[in-house]
């Protein structure tokens, strides 16, 4: 009898130092596949709602910001459609890092969801975030109003819970746009006129060639940042033009530099 409790005492502390054991683990394996997405969507959140209002960027006050720190010289805007990639996109960030170079995303909703801590760590670099659509699975061209405004705002949405800031621009998937679509949507459309056709390529050195020799003053240059040969043959371009006198710019600062006005319901490159 004498030595009965000590071994149901010892039973019971088995029993919570294993439960303790399989909660700590459990969290640990839980945060350890979630945690890029949960830690940067909680710091965004918090980091929106403690901001004072008068403190949030809009489109205009990054806009007079970046009007200043563009200068003289052929401008070029580098754009990459369809990311955030898991593992292209973070190598195209640290590569444009490195050399001080800014580029345009236009992201999809449900990678940005997935993604978030990409799309942060852009925007923090400068880059601008513009949207691409939610899902890329239909011509916005083709959506009943009902859904293309979902595609739409609800990408805005999403990146703006990222970021703070909401986008002010879309390019719609595979460029498919007209006026009547176009004026449905609340922010402007930005297509491109450079395209590399990286996507059928596939090869660095052919779209590093493509961006070098169309380049111009003004060229909005067309990429994917789902293609590790796209981000390599951009890296090239930018080493290149860069040796040339040609600076890279977002969007937002090309089109102020060119004093285009970003109106809603029109389609960019203005023909
Ligand atoms: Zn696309």
């Amino acid at each position: 009898m004498k030595n009965r409790l000590p071994d149901k005492k010892i039973a019971l502390l088995i029993i919570i130092v294993s439960l303790a054991f399989f909660l700590v683990m459990g969290n640990y394996l839980v945060g350890q596949s979630f945690l890029p997405y949960t830690q940067a969507d909680t710091e965004a959140k918090v980091d929106t709602t403690t901001r004072p209002k008068t403190e949030i960027k809009t489109a205009e006050a990054s806009l007079a910001k970046t009007t200043k720190q563009v200068s003289d010289g052929p401008l070029i805007a580098l754009t990459f459609d369809d990311g955030p990639s898991k593992t292209v996109t973070p190598v195209l960030l640290n590569e444009l890092r490195k050399r001080g170079v800014v580029v345009t995303f236009f992201v999809l909703g449900n990678r940005a969801e997935k993604y978030s801590n990409i799309i942060l760590e852009a925007y923090q670099d400068g880059n601008q975030i513009a949207i691409h659509g939610y899902d890329h699975k239909y011509k916005f061209t083709t959506l009943s109003d009902k859904d293309l405004l979902w595609q739409v705002d609800n990408t805005e949405d999403i990146v703006e819970n990222i970021t703070g800031q909401r986008p002010n621009a879309v390019r719609p998937p595979y460029g498919a746009i007209n006026i009547t679509t176009a004026a449905k949507i609340d922010i402007p459309c930005v297509l491109w006129n450079v395209d590399t056709r990286d996507w059928a390529s596939r090869n660095a050195d052919k779209v590093a060639n493509h961006i070098v020799s169309h380049a111009k003053d003004g060229s909005i240059i067309l990429l994917h940042d789902t293609f590790s040969t796209s981000v390599l043959g951009a890296i090239k371009a930018i080493d290149i033009l860069s040796a040339k006198g040609y600076k890279f710019v977002t969007i937002d600062q090309l089109f102020a530099a060119e004093g285009v006005q970003f109106v809603s319901g029109t389609i960019y490159p203005e023909k």
